[in-house]
């Protein structure tokens, strides 16, 4: 059973926000039912099972994906899937165990756009604090003249600045990445660009 809660609690003499994005009910070793407490010698909420004490910690997870450019261009691609179904992003997705950051890119953009590519360099690294969802965009170059849409893309093809779909992008840190792109074109540098959100709002 997952659904996705807010909940108030009050470890001590003040009053945290919990965000839990996972609500758990059943312990994922021996299957009995697990309560919200906190540990001893921990200082925050954890899924405890009540049976054989094993704690549940959560942590952020990891989306990475590329933006990939051919001369002025980035390649997006318009989502087959919800959320923002029909909105433009980059090709990104959550990481699997057992690969690098730089692998789950890449894997990303093979299966979204069906692109093979080199990774050039770490340009974008949000932490999205609402969401608990951290997000490494690597910048990144085709290495075979080939992309199309891959099972969870309705379309993919390369855009300039002045093609991008603005009003229609499926994410702020999407959105973020293409603008920081397109300021550091002008100068050839492209530092890294380290971003804190601490609100979730639409990209529009
Ligand atoms: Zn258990």
């Amino acid at each position: 059973m997952i659904s996705t809660v807010t909940l108030y609690v009050d470890p001590g003499h003040h009053t945290n926000r919990l965000q839990l994005a996972l609500l758990m009910k059943f312990c994922c070793q021996c299957g009995s039912e697990v309560e919200l407490t906190i540990p001893s010698g921990d200082n925050r909420p954890r899924f405890v099972c009540r049976q054989c004490d094993f704690i549940h910690y959560q942590n952020p997870k990891i989306v990475a994906g590329c933006l990939v450019t051919q001369d002025d261009k980035v390649l997006l691609c318009k989502r087959g899937i919800e959320p923002r179904h029909g909105f433009w992003t980059l090709p990104a997705g959550f990481m699997e165990n057992g690969e690098s950051t730089r692998q789950a890119a890449q894997r990303e953009t093979l299966e979204e756009a069906c692109a093979e590519v080199s990774i050039d360099g770490l340009y974008t690294l949000t932490s999205i604090t609402p969401i608990d969802q951290i997000q490494m965009i690597y910048r990144a170059t085709l290495t075979k003249p080939y992309y199309a849409a891959g099972d969870e893309t309705l379309q993919c093809g390369f855009f300039s600045e002045a093609e991008i779909p603005w009003q229609q992008l499926a994410f702020e840190t999407i959105h973020n990445a293409l603008n920081f792109y397109f300021e550091d074109r002008k100068t050839g540098d492209f530092p890294l660009r380290h971003i804190d959100l601490h609100h979730k709002k639409p990209v529009r």
